[in-house]
Parts: C-alpha cells; structure tokens; sequence
C-alpha cells in the first residue's frame, strides 16, 4: 500500500523520463479528435472505448504493434503531429515530468507515405509550444524499425542530417527476436559518425547477448530495458563499472516479456548490483503512465523512498542533456527531506 508521503513524493518530485514512444502514446482525447478531423475512422469512439479496446485486444508484443499503427494513422499532417506532442507535453507538465526523451519512431509514418518533414517539422513544433507554455524540455530520439532491411535503416539515419539541430539520439525499436541488435551495426556506425547519442532496445525479449553487441558493436551509450542483462554477471559487472544507464519499464516489461509479475522484475537486485537504473513509461495508453511506474515499483517491487528518489535523479544525471536540471531537482529533494 501507498502511504500519503510516497503518493506526494511521486507525484509532486520533478522528474526525467527517457523512454516513451511517441507514437505509442498518443493519448485517446487527441487520437479522437484527430481521427475526426481527418475523417478516419477507429473502431472505437470514447476515450473509454479506446481503454476497453486496449484490454480487449492487445494482448502481446505484436497485438500492440497493430493498434499502436492502427491508433497513429490519424496523424495525417504537420498540425497533427504537433497536437500529439503538444498534449503530450500537458500530460508530462501533469505528472511534475520536467524532462522528456521521446522516441519518434518514423518507419510507421513512412509506411503510409507521410514524408519525413511533415513528421519533424510537427513534433519540432510542439516541441517548442510544449517549452513555451509548459517548460517540459523535450529531447528527440529517432527509432529504427530493427524488423526492417539493414539497407533501409541506413537509409533512414542518412535522412535525418538535415535533422541534427532537432534530433539528439538513435534508437532501436520493435520485435527483438530474430533483429539482432548486429543486423542495425552500419546504422550505428553512420549515427555514431553523425554525432547522435545511440541507444538500443536490448536484452528485453532476447538475451543479454544482444546487450553487449548494442555495446561493444553498435557503440550504445545507454540500453532501453536490458533487464536479461540479470542472467549474465559479466555483463552486470560491466554495467556497473562504466555507468551504462537502463532505461527500464517495468509494466511494460511485464506485459511484453515472460515476467509472470511485477514482483519478479530484476531492477531492484540490478540497482543493489550498482547499476544505474531509470524508469519510463514506454507507451501510457497501453500500460499506465510514469506516475503508475513510480507507484509499480512501490508496490509490487519494494522500492523505498531512496530508490524512487535514486531512479528520478538519474533519470536527470545519465539522461542526454537534462545534467543541467539537477540543481533544481536537488535542491526539491533537500528541501523535501528536511520538511520530512
Ligand atoms: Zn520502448
């Protein structure tokens, strides 16, 4: 159970959050309002009949990737994608989130024949609204699709040079098993040559052996999930000794992955190993948001007041340029432990 203090803590404590996907986050009010301007239709029409559809009918990794195509495809030009991300960033405003690494993951637009630029240019406006009326700070992280060719990954992180002042990372995203983190290694190589931050989903539903190709091949600085790193003590090792951020989620790893329950996540026995350890929400509509990842973690793992203040400063401090949010965000936790 929640006590009131916990329950103030999360929710009032600035926050960074480094793993949510855009475009698995579009919230139910926008996704409608979207769906009629465009004249789209969804086979719902409340924002509780997109909850209930959800519940109903994604039930695995893959079940998701089709609603989560099936609910974006009422993005349809620049100003719609500015209104994801401008409500979006209410949301984050909400939850006392101060710092934002959104994942854009680009290849589900391009499928449907949205160019590159519409996409952009939209989130980069919202993004600027978000500070302005928020001061939410937003950092771009741009997905590679890793079921897709090696070829048209590269091709993809080639497009993005006209995109540098505006994205800040490469990432790594979708079905894990059968894309080896290897098969993306020449796109790294470009992004890595291009300046960009990389990071990788690894070691979520496959093995921690795709934790170290993302490392030691493709040249990650941070891996997304990584919890199969757990069954590896080499590899735990050696994400402790270099400070190798995992943004973890834990209930989306419980409902992606064969975690039985919450209880069983390996953060807590990561965190106590050394390892540097952040929480995210991944993508809201499908499995809460980061204030119901903080209160998970309470609840079902055992984290104590130190460890959710732990994951929430580091989610600052390994994050891609939110260092400079740190004064603020120490200077919240002394003043809230001195009035404790
Ligand atoms: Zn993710």
């Amino acid at each position: 159970m929640l006590d009131e203090r916990m329950k103030t803590l999360i929710r009032e404590m600035p926050k960074g959050e480094n793993h949510i996907h855009i475009e698995g986050s579009i919230p139910a009010k926008t996704a409608l309002r979207l769906a009629k301007k465009n004249g789209i239709t969804l086979p719902f029409t409340t924002e509780e009949g997109m909850t209930e559809y959800i519940k109903k009918n994604v039930v695995d990794l893959n079940s998701f990737m089709v609603c989560d195509r099936m609910i974006n495809s009422v993005c349809i030009d620049e100003e719609d994608y500015y209104q994801v991300l401008y409500d979006l960033g209410k949301q984050a405003y909400d939850q006392n989130i101060i710092y934002q690494e959104l994942h854009l993951d680009y290849p589900l637009n391009e499928v449907r024949g949205i160019p590159l630029d519409v996409v952009i240019n939209g989130y980069e406006a919202g993004r600027k609204a978000v500070m302005r009326d928020f001061g939410v700070e937003i950092v771009f992280i741009a997905g590679i699709d890793r079921s897709l060719s090696s070829e048209q990954c590269v091709a993809f992180v080639r497009a993005l040079e006209p995109y540098l002042d505006i994205i800040d990372g490469i990432g790594m995203d979708c079905e894990e098993k059968g894309n080896p983190c290897i098969k993306h290694v020449d796109s790294y190589r470009l992004a890595g040559e291009m300046g960009l931050f990389r990071t990788a989903h690894a070691g979520e539903d496959d093995g921690a052996y795709n934790i170290w190709d993302a490392l030691l091949e493709l040249g990650c600085q941070r891996i997304d999930h990584g919890l199969r790193a757990i069954d590896d003590p080499k590899l735990m090792d050696y994400l402790a000794e270099n400070k190798i951020l995992l943004a973890m989620c834990t209930r989306s790893n419980a409902f992606a992955t064969h975690l039985t329950s919450l209880a069983d996540h390996p953060i807590k026995r990561m965190m106590e190993h050394g390892i540097v350890c952040s929480i995210s929400s991944d993508d809201p509509p499908y499995v809460g948001d980061l204030i119901q990842e903080y209160e998970s973690v309470v609840e079902e793992i055992g984290f104590t007041e130190k460890d959710v203040i732990e994951v929430a400063r580091n989610s600052l401090e390994y994050s891609i340029k939110g260092q400079h949010l740190l004064p603020r965000f120490d200077t919240w936790v002394a003043n809230w432990l001195k009035e404790a």
